[in-house]
């Protein structure tokens, strides 16, 4: 069976390079808070952009909890995001004691610049941008619509990795970017991980002082932290990770222009790519009407499928009960879960497992 992912093959690519730096860090005596953190931080700001900062922490959702808090975020404030997106996004707004305010996205997946003026109230503070499934989010009118309306921009760049709208990189859009390294995601770490990005470092070194216990120099405490650090191993391990990043989205770029050029079956709906929107692959994602026989069929045919994902947020339990929301709330989003598939896209794949995968899905 050809799986949907399959971490191990990530960590083959380059096993000497990951043990020898496991070791190093092993060897150094320095587990929290040092050399390896600042040295990822510093590489992965340089590798996005000029006169970025980031700011290592513990996971995607507590980088978003943090930076949202950093950015005065908090009760009583609205956030737009779009419903079809994860729901740690909506959880991080949450978490910080605001109210995520659902839209409907594009043909893209991705939030509709002219969703957001209907959405818009006199609690609503920031819009947050999801750029979903590893594609860019088109920026020029989100961000002409924040600026004209007054509200504050963010980005979750879990999935966009270096993925970019008209040569800029994901991320450096708005008042702060979040992103995880959760071991799938494009750029993984070997265990959780993840990062605040701004260009404004106010941000970013007020999650300095949050992710330590509010604490701004040892045992001198000025805010009510958490305890959110990014560790040293995972920070070792994601240095090595970075370094390989090109080649990593260009594997993932030519299985998706193999999909792309080579499927061709009326029934399964291949995915777009807006224009100026560069995609960097963290899913494949198609459209089928009768996803169950789809999903049956490609099995048969020894090629795993998984839904990502088949309830939107606001329709698991926890947000019923708090928003009351309820099926039919946001037609657009409840017919794209229930249709979307993904199919198997990691790195790194044969040629063969590619053309069977192909094959199986031109055969249904
Ligand atoms: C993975 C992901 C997160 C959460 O990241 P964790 O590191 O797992 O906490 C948040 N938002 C999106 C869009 C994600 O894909």
């Amino acid at each position: 069976m050809i799986p949907v992912n399959e971490l191990a093959r990530g960590f083959k690519l380059y096993q000497k390079e990951y043990e020898d730096r496991a070791l190093e860090v092993l060897r150094s005596g320095w587990y929290i808070l040092g050399r390896q953190m600042t040295s990822f931080e510093e590489e992965f700001a340089a590798a996005l952009g000029e006169d970025c900062d980031c700011a290592g922490v513990d996971n995607g959702l507590d980088a978003i909890w943090l930076g949202l808090r950093a950015a005065g975020i908090g009760a009583g404030d609205e956030v737009i995001v779009q419903a079809n997106g994860y729901i740690a996004t909506m959880l991080g707004i949450m978490n910080c004691g605001a109210t995520p305010v659902f839209v409907e996205p594009d043909e893209y997946y991705q939030l509709d610049a002219d969703a957001i003026k209907k959405a818009v109230t006199e609690r609503t503070k920031a819009v947050m941008v999801t750029h979903l499934y590893g594609q860019a989010t088109r920026m020029d009118r989100i961000c002409d619509e924040c600026r004209h309306l007054g509200l504050m921009l963010f980005e979750d760049c879990a999935q966009s990795h270096f993925a970019s709208f008209k040569g800029v990189n994901t991320g450096l859009f708005g008042k702060a970017s979040f992103f995880s390294f959760y071991p799938t995601k494009n750029l993984g770490a070997f265990g959780d991980a993840g990062a605040v990005v701004s260009k404004d470092s106010a941000i970013t070194d007020a999650v300095r002082i949050l992710r330590n216990y509010g604490s701004d120099r040892r045992y001198h405490n000025i805010d009510i932290g958490y305890n959110m650090r990014l560790d040293e191993m995972q920070a070792g391990l994601l240095r090595v990770r970075l370094s390989h990043m090109e080649e990593l989205i260009a594997n993932r770029r030519h299985i998706a222009d193999r999909y792309l050029n080579e499927m061709k079956n009326p029934k399964v709906e291949l995915p777009k790519t807006a224009e100026g929107c560069s995609h960097t692959w963290y899913q494949f994602i198609v459209r089928v009407d009768d996803r169950k026989a789809f999903m049956d069929h490609m099995k048969n045919e020894g090629v795993a499928t998984d839904i990502s994902w088949e309830t939107p947020p606001y329709l698991q339990p926890c947000m019923m009960e708090k928003f009351g929301y309820g099926p039919g709330s946001f037609p657009v989003t409840e017919d794209i879960c229930a249709h979307i598939v993904t199919l198997p896209m990691m790195e790194y794949m044969e040629e063969d497992e590619i053309t069977k995968v192909i094959e199986a899905v031109n055969a249904f």
